[in-house]
C-alpha cells in the first residue's frame, strides 16, 4: 500500500507499505476519499513544521477486516467515515461526558507510527469506536465532509437556538457555509457577515436568508434592523479576525450567544466591555472538534439526506496529483478539495 508523508515544506513522500493486519478491537479500512483541511494545509505550507507529518483526517473509506473485540457489526465492503480522534475513556474530561477534550487524544494511531491522523493512504487501522457507518449511496466525496460537519454540529447546539432565532454567521468558507446549513436546520433566520461577494452568493445558494458585506454595510444596524431592534440570539464566528468577534458581540440580544468557532492568528485579546456581558447576560463560548454524539448525527443527517454537501466539495484528485490537489485547496476560490483513492494512483 502507498501512504502520503509531509516530509517537508511542499514536499510529500509517497511510501510503500505491507497492508497491517487489524489488532483487538481495530478494523482495517480501505481509504476511498480524504478531505484536504486546514489542518493539513498548514503542514504543507509550512505554517507548522513538525515533520515527518501523515494528515489525512476527512476520511471516507469501507470496511476490509475486523480485529478480535469489535463491538459494532460491521461486514467488509461496508460504506464508512472515520473520526480521526483517539479517546483514552479514563481521564478527567473523558469521565465526565466530554471526550472531545480527551487529555490523552493522540492522533497517532500506532506505537511506531508517524505522527498524525493517517488518513493520506490506502490503508489505515482504525479504532472500532472511530469508526461510523453512512449509508451506502451517498457519495464518498461527500461523506468525507462528516467531520467537519460533526465539528458544527457541536458549534450550532452550543447556540442553543429555537426557531424563529436570528443566528448571524461571520466568514463564509467551508465552515461558515456549514454553519448555515446546519443553523436552518434549527429553524434559524441566518445572516451571513463576509468580505467576499463569491462566499456570500456560496452562502445565499447554500440557505442563508441575508448576506451582508461587513467592509460595506453596518452588521450591527443590519441585525437590528430585522430584530425590532433587539439583536441576534446568536453569533457563529468562523472568520474574520478579533475585529469580527468584538462586532459579534455587539450584534447580540440580551442572553444571546457568541460561539467562538474559528482560531485567531496572532492570538491577540479582544476587547469587550464587561458590563454588557454583565448587564444582557451575554453568553461567550467556543466549539472544538467532534465528540462521539455529534459524529453519530452527522452519519444519520447525512445518510436520510437531511444536509447535502454537494456544493462544498470543489475539485477531486487522485494521489499522484496530490501537489496539485494541495496547492487547489488553498486557493481562494475552492472550498474542499478531496483526494481520491484510486486506481489511477
Ligand atoms: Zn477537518
Ligand atoms: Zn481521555
Amino acid at each position: 500500500m502507498k501512504k502520503a508523508i509531509i516530509v517537508a515544506k511542499e514536499k510529500f513522500d509517497i511510501q510503500e507499505a505491507p497492508i497491517p493486519k487489524p489488532g483487538f478491537g481495530q478494523v482495517l479500512v480501505k481509504v476511498k476519499a480524504v478531505g484536504l483541511c486546514t489542518m493539513e494545509q498548514r503542514y504543507y505550507n509550512g505554517g507548522v513544521e513538525d515533520y515527518p507529518f501523515h494528515g489525512g483526517h476527512e476520511i471516507c473509506g469501507e470496511v476490509v477486516e475486523c480485529g478480535e473485540g469489535v463491538a459494532q457489526k460491521l461486514v467488509p465492503g461496508q460504506k464508512i467515515v472515520v473520526a480521526s480522534l483517539t479517546r483514552c475513556g479514563e481521564c478527567y474530561f473523558c469521565r465526565r461526558g466530554l471526550d472531545h477534550l480527551c487529555e490523552n487524544a493522540d492522533e497517532t494511531h500506532e506505537p511506531g507510527e508517524l505522527w498524525g491522523p493517517g488518513g493520506l493512504a490506502e490503508y489505515m487501522l482504525v479504532k472500532s469506536y472511530e469508526v461510523f457507518p453512512v449509508a451506502e449511496d451517498i457519495d464518498e466525496t461527500h461523506a468525507t465532509l462528516a467531520e467537519p460537519i460533526a465539528c458544527v454540529v457541536r458549534s450550532v447546539e452550543k447556540g442553543n437556538l429555537r426557531y424563529g432565532d436570528v443566528a448571524i454567521v461571520q466568514g463564509a468558507g467551508v465552515m461558515g457555509v456549514l454553519h448555515v446549513k446546519l443553523a436552518k436546520l434549527q429553524g434559524a433566520v441566518v445572516v451571513v457577515s463576509e468580505p467576499d461577494a463569491y462566499r456570500r452568493q456560496k452562502a445565499l445558494l447554500a440557505g442563508a436568508d441575508y448576506a451582508i458585506n461587513p467592509l460595506e454595510e453596518d452588521l450591527r444596524a443590519f441585525v437590528k434592523s430585522i430584530t425590532e431592534g433587539r439583536g441576534a440570539e446568536a453569533c457563529y464566528f468562523t472568520a474574520g479576525g478579533n475585529k469580527a468577534i468584538e462586532e459579534g458581540l455587539r450584534c447580540l440580544v440580551k442572553c444571546g450567544v457568541m460561539v467562538i468557532y474559528g482560531s485567531v492568528r496572532p492570538a491577540t485579546p479582544v476587547g469587550f466591555i464587561p458590563n454588557d456581558v454583565h448587564y444582557d447576560e451575554i453568553v461567550i463560548t467556543g466549539a472544538i472538534k467532534t465528540s462521539k454524539d455529534s459524529f453519530q448525527k452527522t452519519a444519520r443527517m447525512l445518510g436520510s439526506k437531511l444536509i447535502d454537501v454537494s456544493d462544498l466539495v470543489s475539485e477531486t484528485y487522485s494521489l499522484k496529483d496530490i501537489n496539485k490537489a494541495f496547492e487547489r485547496a488553498q486557493a481562494m476560490e475552492t472550498y474542499r478539495v478531496v483526494l481520491l483513492f484510486n486506481e489511477d494512483n
